[in-house]
Order: structure tokens, then sequence, then C-alpha cells
């Protein structure tokens, strides 16, 4: 990579580098006319929409360090790369689920992509109390098919180490994820912040909870050492953007090959911390019952229709290197892989349930939060729902037996309403 390349593009930068590049230049028109602004919310990166005469588009530029928290916190420009790799790959695996890729610049840890309009990021839409038809059929197709495809149970062994090898560089961004998630919402640390004082009482029993730590550092070892799956790695409602009829995933910077359960996790955790916010977001009481209801909903069919559709896709001849058909030969055969299939959805069920519970303990008393529980006022209205939201992800982490189906996951949540 010649990082020597390398400058931050700002709008005046920006608008002569997409002049010169003549495909993006018919695309959106006549350069005097673009309008470009910075619109990133997130953690890391730039973001800006460009629109011209003819078309818009969005441009997403890594910076040499961790926006959210400034230079002093270094970060590789190279993770553009991944994520372009990555949306490369979802985009062969579940065609037109991830948004469409025009331009990438190696050097300047940029990407040009297809501008998502009028769709807006699901965290918001939920905050607002917004259902999603689409959205299970969606993201239970993204799942299914992104993690199977890039596993032993469809790939050749060399293919999948070859996929493995592709990604093994994008260690610092999993760094990220092993510290901020697995380890500093359990210890002190100076970037963890909380709902205080209300919350003060549950940081300090996570800081000395022995159980929860042996569990989450479990995760923590299977996070690290299981590359089960091509995961996108930030499976947030922060990564999903939205409209009535669309679903699109964005973001896969933290992509690597990590255990199938994380990005499942993530979903399921996002849903059932719009369900636990929400009554921080009544303006009147009940308001939002009939979203609540379709939140809870949703985490059920999320899981039901993920497992559904990544056994059909399984039955349907994945055929990998793992699972020979050769050992599995006739009646006998066929119904012992069956057996077997059920009990690793069981089992991926199980290491789901764990990382819902670890993406949810972080976001309550780590670096980040997320806007479903900041945007309740006030703090000690948050607290309230805070504190439900960790108390389900407790019993999942550590009497993770007791969720043995995902109903038990959703009556434990409606149990603590
Ligand atoms: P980060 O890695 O910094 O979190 P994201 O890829 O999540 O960056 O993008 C930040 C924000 O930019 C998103 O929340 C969304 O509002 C906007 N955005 C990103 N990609 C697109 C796109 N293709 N079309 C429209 N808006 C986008
Ligand atoms: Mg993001
Ligand atoms: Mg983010
Ligand atoms: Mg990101």
């Amino acid at each position: 990579q010649g990082q020597g390349d390398y400058r931050i593009l700002h709008e005046a930068d920006l608008r002569d580098y997409l002049a010169g590049l003549p495909d993006l230049k018919a695309l959106l028109g006549d350069p005097a006319g673009w309008t470009i602004t910075e619109v990133g919310d997130g953690n890391l990166n730039l973001v800006f929409i460009v629109k011209g005469a003819r078309g818009g588009v969005a441009v997403k530029q890594a910076l040499p360090y961790v926006r959210l928290v400034g230079e002093s916190w270094p970060l590789p420009l190279s993770r553009a790369h991944y994520e372009f790799l990555a949306l490369s790959r979802q985009a062969q695996l579940a065609p037109g689920l991830v948004p469409a890729l025009l331009h990438h610049d190696e050097n300047l840890a940029l990407t040009v992509m297809e501008l998502l309009e009028p769709h807006i990021i699901m965290r918001r839409g939920l905050v607002a109390g917004t259902r999603y038809p689409r959205f299970v059929d969606d993201i239970t197709t993204f799942m299914a098919r992104t993690l199977i495809f890039t596993s032993d149970l469809a790939l050749s062994a060399a293919e999948k180490k070859e996929g493995i090898a592709a990604f093994a560089g994008n260690h610092a961004l999993c760094k990220i994820t092993e510290d901020l998630i697995f380890t500093d919402p359990y210890r002190i640390a100076e970037q963890n912040r909380w709902t205080a004082p209300y919350l003060d009482g549950l940081a300090t029993e996570l800081r000395d909870d022995m159980d929860l730590h042996v569990t989450i550092s479990r995760l923590k070892l299977k996070f690290m050492a299981s590359p089960e799956a091509l995961l996108h790695g930030d499976l947030h409602t922060g990564s999903i953007m939205v409209t009535d009829s669309q679903t699109r995933v964005i973001d896969p910077e933290f992509a690597f090959y990590g255990p199938m359960g994380f990005d499942v996790g993530a979903v399921l955790a996002n849903l059932l911390m719009a369900y636990f916010a929400s009554p921080g977001h009544e303006r009147a009481p009940s308001e939002r019952a009939a979203f609540e209801a379709w939140v809870l909903e949703t985490v059920e069919q999320v899981w039901s229709e993920f497992a559904r559709k990544f056994l059909d896709l399984w039955r349907a001849g994945a055929a990998g290197d793992a699972y020979p058909a050769s050992l599995f030969a006739g009646a006998k055969g066929a119904a012992r892989l069956e057996a077997e299939r059920q009990a690793y959805m069981q089992r991926l069920f199980t290491d789901t349930v764990g990382f819902a519970a670890a993406k949810t303990i972080r976001r309550i008393f780590g670096l980040a939060h997320n806007i479903d529980f900041e945007l309740i006022e006030p703090p000690k209205t948050r607290a309230i729902c805070e504190a439900r939201a960790v108390r389900l992800a407790r019993a999942m982490m550590v009497e993770t037996p007791v969720f043995r189906t995902i109903a038990d996951v959703t009556g434990a949540a409606r149990k603590l309403r």
C-alpha cells in the first residue's frame, strides 16, 4: 500500500478527485453543480454524500486514527481494503443486500458506492418506533448466505484457508473488538462510561463477578480462535440502512473469519436493546406496544428464519470439505447427518446467545454507546431501561443453558419489561 500517497480529502479535494474519474463524472453530471456534505456519524471514518444533476454517490474514506477519539488512537488505513473486499464478497453471496461498489482507491483508503436514498440508519427508525416488514427476510438471507458460503460447510479446505488469509491482516480491528467488547466493560478502563450514578452498582458488580469474567473470556477466546466464516464483524442496527421495502448492510470494516454467532448475536442484541429502550421513548403510556411486540417477534423470526435458511442451504448441497458425503451414505447416513445439522444449530444458538449478551453489556458500560438508550431523558429513566437489558444479558451469559430456544430469550425479555 503506497501510504505516501494518502491524504485526507476535504470537500474541494474530493470534488477534484471525483471529477478526474470519467465514469463517476458521467454518473453525477457537471462537477460545478455538485453538492458535497460530510455525513459520517460513525465512530471511525469520513463519509461524504455527493449529489449532482444526474445522480448521487456516497464516498467513504478511512482516517489514520479513530474518529471518535482522535489522533491519539491510530488505526490502520488498511481497514478500507478489508471493507471493500468484504463488500465485494457479500455482493456476490447476497446480491442486492449491500450498496453497489463504484470505485476503490487503495492509496487513499477510499471507496465510492451507491448512494442509499431515502434509506435511513435502522437504529434511528427503531428509536422512532418504525416497523420494517422486509427486515427479517433480508437480514436472514444476508446472514445465512454470507456465513454458510464462506464456511467449511460449503468451501474446499484450500478455498477456506485462502479466505482466512485474505482477512488475517485486519487484526487491528479485531483487537478493538477484543478490548472494547470482551475486556474493558468488566474492568476499570479509562474509556468506560455508564449512566451514573444509577448504574454505579451494576458496574461494580460486573467488575467483581468471576462467573461473568470466565464466560466473557470464553467468548473472547471463541472470537479469537474460531475462524468459522467470513463475518461482517459489526452487524448492529447502525450498520443497516432501510426503507419500508429495502434493507442494505453497510460498514463491514471489521470483517474477518470468526465465529458465526458473533454476527447473529449482534443483530439479536441490537433488536433486544431497541425493545428495552422503547419505553424510554414513550410520550403516552403503551403508545409503542405494537412496536414492542413487533421487535420481539422480529427477534424470534431472525433466529428461526436464519436457522431455516442456513439448514436449507446445507441440505441443498453446500458441499464443503467438512462432513464428506462419503461418510454419510444411505438412509442411516442421511439420518445421522440431519441429526448432526440440528446439533450444529444448537451449538450456534448457544454461541449466539453469549455474543448477544456481550454486545449488550458493552453498549451500556463500555466506550461506544447507542442512541437507543442515549436519547432517553432523564438519565434515571434511561438507567431503568438499561438495567433491564443488562439483567437479561447477564442471565444469557452466565445461565446460557437456560436459553435453549429463542422463545426462552424473548420470554425472559417480556418478563423484565
Ligand atoms: P463508520 O465506519 O465510520 O461507522 P459507516 O460506513 O457506518 O461509517 O457510515 C457512516 C454513516 O454514513 C452512516 O451511518 C450513514 O448515515 C452514512 N452512509 C454510509 N454509507 C452510505 C451510503 N452508501 N449511502 C448513504 N449514506 C451512507
Ligand atoms: Mg458505522
Ligand atoms: Mg461503528
Ligand atoms: Mg465502521
